[in-house]
């Protein structure tokens, strides 16, 4: 990791390298270029220079030499040079002008070293003659006087036109090459030029001497060279020097900047110490090797490494030190930590160099250090989630699996619950090498997860399934699995993943269950909702033919249980229903809808007449069974025409309606003999008894003769305190033309009229009012419960009005529960929550009325928002027939505290149904075993007696 970091840094020496050389080589060039053209500029100054020196030298040597050549030639007078010109044919050597400028000639050239030659000439007839020269007669220069010039050139014949000194360029003789100076000697009385006088110096010393002048010059010009050359170099070399001090300053900063920002902390130590700023001048250990170890630059000065080591990790430290110092391993690296200042330490990967390039670094070293301690924090977090994994799945209460997205669900992995679960070892199922999983799926399952399964994958959801499996010692068991695809980088399922728990017992009390709310369990008969379910489901086929519902009102056998008792009441309802099977066929079956009444559903009816002759058989072979107690009933009978749809609840609703009071009148009318009656012609008086009763809550309902609404009060007796807490208001009409009507046949009329909503209100003003009077008189208070209509209830502002009636009667919400019966769960679950999440708000207690009757909405339990279950007396009612292990009840109470509600059980009418609730913990018990619904007088005498007992 170090190493990556480290060469992953991205500043690129490399990079600048390339750039100086470019730019070094670009300067270079230019810089050749500039030198280049500056010798040019020199060497063409400098011929300039020396040109102009050389003629101004030039310039300087003629005059000097004319000079002189013109002050010598100031010697020679008119009349001796005459004379001596006169006689010039070569007798004139005795001529004593001759002889002494013969001798002066001579002399000049002895005594000027310059001169070579010096020589008078003449001109005549157009012919140049020498009249004299200094040379010796022996010399073979000499030539004698008057000796014509006959290499004279046009130069030489000037001045003795113009009267001028010339000096001549470089001319060749037969004497060599020379530079003349020739002066003319002129006759001032006639002007003429009589004679020249001339000196002849050698060409080459003449330029020699030109040169020897220049010297000064060339030696000016060679220092300005030197001393240019000197100052370029100088110039160089502060150029090179600024350029590598730029560059030290780069490679300067780079090393700091690196040095104080690199992500790994450095620094330089010497045997056991850290290397100070003291000794060095500058940091030696870098801000992140300081932040790592929790120390300050200064306070590691005072250290050494060692005592601020982990002592776990010291030890291989030292050693591997011990090596590194010995010179036997260039370096080490390890993962160790460091203890800071506070007492924390510090995880780090720690990389151990020698330091070379240094000229006294024998002992010195360099230390890397980077902060790993989040991976091992990581690596800590991961194994110890590692462990909890693999105690959860120890723990599991199933398998957790990991499987192929095949046919067979090929396992990959299976948890050791394998075995509990399925009876085979994880290794058995591991790649299919006993068994392979699909095997243990019940067959009928097969197709239907693999499709599960490809739509749970297809819609990128979990899935969730509840099945069965057959283990490996051929039990049947319910599983549920819940499971989830694992996808790979490409988005392909590679495995699925997930638990399988088994669920057998939950299943099995969700059948009980099922069974126990579609059958009734003591004739093991389909119950009312299941005929229910029935007529809404039914199918075109049957809609063709005309429908009946006959039922079969055995009421009076409850006189059996109050002579016999409730075991033999039971035992004749039993040989009724066994009786009634026996009639069964495909068209005909049969339900037990209510206590004591069952009905039969005729399919395919062809006329009333074979109907009748049905209800005949029935009554023929119950008669068989009751006669001899002599209890009779009557049978209802409700016709449904062909194509009449009964798919909507109303509708069947008014069948059981127009069924109930059809079987009713049947026994009411004639309680000496079994009777038939065919609903249609009771109709009219149902319906007029019906318009009669509306109409009459009406006139409640406007306030007149509200008395004919009334309350009983049944008594609810807490357990724990053997005292009775509460009691349930219980609603009661007088009607003046039919005199008592039970709260079955009025409430459902007041619900469909929706008249139930002024007469709910009203029901509740007489229960908070007597619920008032009697907490005057009571030394506890005591509570109300009220059954509250969902239509009612769903009323807007229903919340509002509920806690303004409860202030205006001045009672308080604890003391208030509401009763709302199941069903109204099932249809209307989001909106009752709200009201009662409201209401609950304010201190009033829900409670679920008729509890277990409504099978759907129990596995919603979690969902509603309420406070109590009543458990429904058909439960209570079983506990008289089923054994303890049977029932369900001691579940159901269980169940509810275990969500935390309270539970009461209603219906009780024996004290061994009593003794068996009070032991299964049932909180509230109410029923005739305690009391039954009692006027106001009865119950406050009850109350005012429970204290005065005490
Ligand atoms: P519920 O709320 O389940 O009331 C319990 C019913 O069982 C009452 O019948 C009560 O008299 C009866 N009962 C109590 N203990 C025993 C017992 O030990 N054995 C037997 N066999 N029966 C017992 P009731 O008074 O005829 O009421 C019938 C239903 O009418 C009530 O059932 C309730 O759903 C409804 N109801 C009664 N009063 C009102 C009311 O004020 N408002 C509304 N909306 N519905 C009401
Ligand atoms: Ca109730
Ligand atoms: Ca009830």
């Amino acid at each position: 990791m170090l190493e990556v970091a480290m060469n992953s840094n991205p500043s690129n020496p490399h990079t600048n390298e390339n750039d100086n050389r470019n730019t070094g080589s670009r300067q270079g060039k230019s810089k050749g270029k500039k030198v280049a053209s500056f010798v040019l500029l020199f060497l063409l100054l400098s011929m300039i220079f020396l040109g102009f020196s050389w003629s101004r030298h030039r310039q300087e040597t003629r005059m000097e030499a004319i000079q002189l050549a013109e002050s010598l030639g100031s010697i020679f007078h008119v009349e001796h040079i005459s004379s001596i010109s006169r006689e010039a044919d070569g007798a004139n050597e005795q001529n004593t002008d001759y002889q002494l400028y013969k001798r002066n000639l001579m002399q000049l050239k002895e005594t000027t070293q310059d001169i070579d030659f010096a020589y008078l000439l003449a001109e005549r007839n157009g012919e140049v003659l020498i009249l004299m020269d200094s040379e010796p007669e022996d010399s073979p220069k000499y030539s004698p006087p008057g000796q014509i010039y006959e290499e004279v050139d046009s130069t030489v014949k000037e001045p003795f036109e113009t009267g001028e000194t010339v000096i001549t360029d470089p001319v060749a003789d037969r004497w060599g090459n020379w530079v003349s100076v020739l002066v003319p000697v002129v006759d001032e009385a006639t002007g003429e030029t009589i004679a020249l006088f001339g000196m002849d110096y050698d060409a080459w010393e003449w330029k020699e001497g030109i040169l020897v002048k220049m010297i000064p010059d060339v030696v000016v010009l060679i220092s300005i060279l030197l001393l240019s050359g000197l100052f370029l170099r100088m110039r160089n070399q502060q150029n090179e020097l600024k350029r590598l001090s730029k560059r030290l300053g780069y490679d300067e900063a780079m090393f700091r900047g690196v040095f104080n920002q690199a992500p790994i902390g450095i620094a330089i130590m010497e045997g056991p110490r850290f290397v100070t700023k003291r000794e060095t001048g500058h940091s030696t250990v870098n801000p992140m090797f300081q932040s790592i170890l929790g120390r300050s630059e200064k306070e590691l000065e005072n250290v050494e490494w060692r005592t601020i080591t982990h002592p776990d990790d010291l030890p291989e430290d030292l050693d591997q030190y011990e090596k590194f110092r010995k010179g036997e391993i260039p370096g080490y690296s390890m993962e160790k930590r460091y203890v800071r200042p506070d007492g924390q330490s510090v995880w780090t990967y720690m990389v151990v160099s020698r330091l070379t390039d240094l000229p006294d670094s024998s002992n010195l070293h360099l230390c890397l250090l980077q902060d790993i301690s989040a991976r091992k924090e990581a690596e800590a977090v991961l194994e110890e989630s590692e462990r909890s994994k693999s105690l959860l799945l120890s723990n599991l209460p199933g398998m957790a699996y990991r499987c192929k997205y095949d046919w067979h669900w090929t396992m990959l992995f299976v948890s050791d619950g394998c075995y509990e679960l399925t009876g085979y070892h994880p290794d058995d199922l591991v790649q299919n090498r006993r068994v392979a999983f699909n095997q243990l799926i019940s067959p009928r399952y097969h197709r239907i997860l693999w499709e599960e399964w490809n739509q749970a994958i297809e819609q990128e959801r979990p899935f969730r399934s509840e099945y069965e499996i057959i283990t490996a010692g051929g039990e049947r068991k319910w599983v549920l699995e819940v499971g989830e695809g694992v996808l790979n980088a490409r988005g392909e399922v590679e495995a699925l993943e997930g638990i399988i728990l088994d669920i057998t017992e939950r299943k099995q009390m969700e059948e009980q269950l099922r069974y126990q709310s579609e059958h009734d369990l003591w004739t093991t008969l389909y119950n009312r909702r299941s005929l229910e379910r029935r007529l809404k489901e039914e199918d075109d086929e049957s809609l063709r033919h005309k429908r009946a519902l006959i039922a079969i009102n055995v009421s009076p056998m409850q006189l059996l249980s109050m002579i016999y008792g409730f075991d033999y009441s039971q035992k004749a309802l039993k040989s009724v229903a066994n009786v009634l099977s026996s009639l069964c066929t495909k068209d005909r079956e049969l339900y037990y809808t209510y206590e004591y009444r069952f009905v039969f559903y005729v399919k395919k009816v062809e006329s009333r007449e074979e109907l009748e002759e049905f209800t005949q058989e029935i009554i023929k072979k119950v008669k068989g069974v009751l006669a001899s107690d002599r209890i009779n009933g009557g049978i209802g009978a409700v016709e449904i025409e062909a194509r009449q749809k009964t798919d909507s609840s109303e509708f069947v609703d008014e069948l059981f309606q127009q069924l109930l009071i059809v079987s009713e009148q049947a026994v009411q009318s004639n309680e000496k003999e079994w009777q038939v009656l065919f609903f249609n012609e009771q109709m009219t008086e149902t319906i007029q008894r019906e318009e009669v009763l509306i109409q009459e809550m009406e006139d409640v309902a406007k306030g007149n003769r509200t008395d004919r609404l009334y309350l009983l009060f049944q008594p609810l007796l807490d357990v724990k305190s053997g005292r009775i807490s509460k009691f349930e208001a219980l609603a009661r009409f007088h009607s003046d033309a039919y005199g008592f009507i039970s709260p079955v046949e009025f409430i459902p009329l007041a619900e469909r009229t929706r008249l139930i909503i002024p007469l709910g209100w009203l029901i509740l003003q007489k229960a908070f009012k007597f619920l008032c009077e009697l907490n005057e008189k009571a030394e506890q208070s005591i509570a109300m419960n009220a059954n509250i209509s969902v239509i009612q209830l769903l009323k807007t502002d229903f919340i509002e009005e509920f806690i303004d009636l409860m202030q205006k009667m001045g009672v308080s919400a604890e003391n208030i529960t509401v009763e709302l019966t199941e069903s109204v769960f099932a249809t209307n679950l989001a909106d009752v929550n709200k009201v009662l999440e409201g209401l609950r708000s304010y201190g009033v207690q829900v409670a679920i009325d008729d509890f277990g009757t409504g099978y759907s909405s129990l596995s919603r339990e979690r969902d509603l928002h309420v406070d109590c279950l009543k458990i429904d007396k058909s439960f209570i009612d079983r506990l008289l027939i089923l054994d303890r292990k049977q029932t369900i009840v001691g579940d159901i109470i269980s169940m509810g505290h275990k969500m935390g509600h309270q539970v009461v059980a209603e219906g009780v009418e024996y004290e061994s149904q009593f003794d068996y609730l009070r032991e299964s913990g049932c909180d509230l018990i109410q029923g005739y075993y305690i009391g039954k619904p009692m006027a106001k007088e009865e119950a406050e005498d009850l109350i005012t007696d429970q204290w005065t007992e005490k």
